[in-house]
């Protein structure tokens, strides 16, 4: 399935930029509904005057710092004509990337994480003998919560012992900053392996991973790990109590299926869920979104500050591990569904046990170790 809120038209040059730019200036009848729920739209303009002046000059400079937007697509969601403005956005950045206009020294570290995840350090696949359905648990989680992942694998197992493991990287942050050829040349060749082995249907449990795979992969099924079975067989039923705040993340805003089952997950543990105002496909990007951080931290912080009036010094459970690193950083008790897995008790009062940096690669490292005990000679 297409996502329209994510890619625009491979054109080079600035000819993607230009057909999303002309659809806003078409479009946009300048309502502001978008403006009123974004800083940086309230820092530059209405999408609409904002593609307006990069039409009149070709120049994404002179309109707009598309790094400085989040690729969230709130702007999107609430708008009453249907148009994308994020698409116009992440098309500025591929044009930068093209033409060599943008420098992007500040995600050195950003561009190193992705590098490692795809190493043979790192990266590891096992395809059994007439699997379907593989797990791609991507980078994060299983950096941070590398215990849950190993239980993950070992319950999908024991419910389909066919199902294959792919260690490696989405390639969403070379995406998101606008590096298209070369995500395109990383990304496409593992969807060709993956359906030349015969799998018919990925397991993904970061929403990045899920809107790349739905976006790109679209001869693939993509569902998250958190609506199989095997989440629930790890989720002890009424082991606590009391009620948290759930925080959709952005790459979920058109998957209500997988915000549904962390709804599930969360009640079966015997919690009640309190709903965000902004929540659903009108979620707020927790300010992680686009990496925006590395160039606009206050605009960064904007969101999160928003998350957290919203929470009121309540426990907040989300899927994403960059959601809960980010939200914690900003003083919110955000804690992983995955914590659930691993402490429920602990997890309930706010309290996580994600590994930070460095750790999150050594735990990276001896998950890939024994997940090559688990699964045995090939
Ligand atoms: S994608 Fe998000 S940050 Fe960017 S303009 Fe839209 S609402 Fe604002
Ligand atoms: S909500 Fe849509 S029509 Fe209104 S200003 Fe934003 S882009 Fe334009």
């Amino acid at each position: 399935m297409s996502d329209r809120h994510f890619a625009g038209p491979d054109g080079d040059g600035g000819d993607g930029a230009a057909f999303e730019a002309k659809a806003l200036v078409d479009g946009c009848t300048m309502c502001r509904a978008c403006v009123r729920e974004c800083a940086f739209l309230q820092r530059y303009g209405t999408p609409g005057d904002l593609a307006g002046r990069f039409l009149a000059a070709q120049a994404p400079q002179e309109a707009v710092n598309p790094y400085a937007c989040s690729l969230c697509a709130l702007c999107g969601a609430v708008c009453p004509e249907g148009l994308s403005p994020e698409r116009f956005f992440l098309e500025l950045r591929r044009m930068a990337v093209r033409r060599g206009s943008v420098s992007l020294r500040p995600y050195g570290r950003l561009l190193a994480y992705e590098a490692r995840g795809r190493s043979p350090w790192l990266a590891w696949r096992r395809i059994p003998s007439g699997c379907r359905t593989v797990f791609f648990p991507g980078c994060a989680l299983p950096g941070t919560h590398s215990q849950a992942v190993r239980r993950l694998v070992r319950a999908l197992r024991e419910a389909d012992p066919s199902v294959g493991i792919v260690l490696d990287c989405c390639i969403k942050p070379s995406h998101d900053l606008g590096r298209h050829e070369f995500f395109q040349s990383a990304f496409l060749p593992l969807v060709a392996f993956l359906e030349k082995q015969g799998v018919r249907r990925v397991l993904t449990a970061c929403p990045s991973c899920h809107k790349v795979f739905r976006t790109y992969a679209t001869g693939l099924e993509t569902v998250t790990v958190w609506e199989t079975e095997g989440l629930g067989r790890l989720l002890a039923a009424g082991t606590v109590s009391g009620d948290v705040l759930v925080h959709d993340p952005c790459p979920y805003r058109e998957v209500p299926e997988a915000r549904e089952a962390v709804r599930r997950a969360v009640r079966r543990l015997g919690l009640s869920v309190r709903e965000p105002k902004r929540a659903g496909d009108r979620t707020l990007c927790c300010g992680e979104g686009g990496a925006v951080g590395s160039v606009s931290p206050d605009l960064a912080r904007r969101w999160a500050e928003r998350r957290k009036a919203e929470a009121d010094g309540g426990v907040v459970v989300t899927a994403c591990a960059g959601c809960t690193a980010f939200l914690r950083r900003s003083g919110l008790k955000a804690v992983h569904l995955a914590d659930f897995i691993q402490d429920p008790v602990r997890a309930a009062h706010g309290r996580t046990l994600a590994a930070g940096s460095p750790r999150t690669y050594w735990n990276r490292w001896r998950l890939k170790k024994s997940l090559i005990k688990i699964y045995g000679a090939p």
